[in-house]
């Protein structure tokens, strides 16, 4: 069968959507926290590239409807032999792509990959859009990546044209919303490049998505940080605000600089208060705030921002309250993947209590602790 391109990188969100990609790599590929694309360079695939794409990924759905049941469900058995008949390892994970998309998402979900997909010109967007909403008509949902600086570019004529073209959201890293802090992780963008995008965005009917870093400040920057992101979030209102705690990788840029001495790490918890902070100045915004990410150490720091908000900071305010100890274990718990809240820990199974407790009781100080818990983190990123 006919192949299609698979790009490395997709948002959690979209672990069963459908991977399309139009571009290849980063265009920026300069912020100091980040090795996704190091050493890729930027490229744009041909409209018709994508639709001979969009063509493959049609012919891998059909020959796998042939295996729906008349109850509706898709034979796992008849698909998996068809599976391993295929000639290759890679038309087995066009396949395996195709076959999650329809059985875990109903063939309803779309990402454009890769990294800022909103810089490819807009009429030829909106071609290959257009295209694979008329190959693929069950889709409801199509998702793009743009950066700040790209997204305040666009004209909102183009704007339209792709949302009549059938692109539905658009994901924006803007990791921080103060200026000093997107300085020092070299984002290349601003803050009024980011509140101009996002209203562009908005007036333009998308469903917006915006990511955050508690922390990507440092000790330093981390009220300013948390004050200029809130900002951000209150004057654009975006629908989903997506938390994802900065971590420090051991081959990105910023790994030289704290190995410097010119970048101070904020700890576990710190992130945390930051995290806390942004929430308690976010005032009239209606969107929903996710912890969708390993990486959050809270992950029921989560809901609507008009409705949820102060029971998302009594989550933060109650685990600050906890004794020491219990915030380790349950930091602990949380690094080491055992699942769960903090207040699920009752659900432990004995034998992780063992590891966590015999774990906890080793460490002798507090930056032992904080080493252990980047070490933690730093397989998550
Ligand atoms: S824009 Fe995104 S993908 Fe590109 S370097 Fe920055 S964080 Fe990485």
């Amino acid at each position: 069968m006919n192949t299609f391109a698979i790009g490395p990188i997709r948002p959690p969100f979209h672990a069963e959507s459908l991977l399309l990609q139009v571009t290849e790599n980063c265009p920026w590929n300069r912020c100091n926290f980040c090795t996704l694309y190091r050493g890729g360079q930027f490229r744009v695939r041909s409209v018709e590239d994508v639709k001979k794409d969009i063509d493959a990924i049609a012919a891998f759905r059909d020959k796998i409807e042939q295996y729906r049941k008349p109850d509706g469900e898709i034979s796992h058995q008849a698909a998996m032999t068809a599976y391993q008949m295929l000639s290759n390892e890679w038309e087995q994970e066009c396949f395996a792509m195709v076959y999650r998309w329809m059985v875990s998402d109903g063939m309803r979900t779309v990402f454009l990959q890769d990294a800022n997909t909103m810089v490819l010109q807009a009429e030829k967007l909106a071609e290959m859009v257009a295209y694979l909403r008329k190959k693929l008509p069950s889709v409801t949902l199509v998702a793009a990546y743009g950066r700040a600086d790209t997204l305040c570019r666009i004209a909102p004529a183009d704007f339209a044209l792709l949302k009549e073209s059938g692109l539905t959201m658009i994901h924006s890293g803007y990791e921080s919303g103060s200026d000093k802090v997107l300085k020092l992780i070299n984002k290349g963008s601003t803050q009024a490049q980011q509140i101009e995008a996002g209203l562009k965005v908005k007036e333009a009917g998308f469903e917006f998505n915006v990511f955050y870093m508690p922390g990507s400040g440092g000790r330093p920057l981390s009220e300013e940080n948390a004050a200029e992101t809130a900002k951000v979030i209150n004057a654009i209102d975006p629908d989903y605000v997506r938390i994802r705690t900065f971590v420090v990788k051991e081959d990105a840029p910023m790994w030289q600089l704290q190995q410097e001495g010119k970048f101070d790490e904020c700890t576990d918890l710190e992130k945390v208060q930051e995290l806390r902070q942004m929430i308690a100045a976010l005032n009239g915004c209606t969107g929903y705030l996710i912890s969708d990410h390993i990486i959050n150490l809270l992950p029921d720091v989560e809901g609507y921002l008009d409705q949820d908000k102060e029971a998302m900071l009594s989550v933060i305010d109650d685990f600050f309250a906890l004794p020491k100890k219990d915030q380790r274990l349950y930091q602990l718990a949380r690094r080491m993947c055992f699942g769960g809240t903090y207040r699920q820990m009752n659900l432990l199974r004995p034998a992780d209590w063992t590891k966590i407790t015999e774990v906890e009781e080793r460490v002798q100080d507090d930056s032992q602790w904080e080493g252990l818990m980047r070490q933690f983190l730093r397989h998550y990123i």
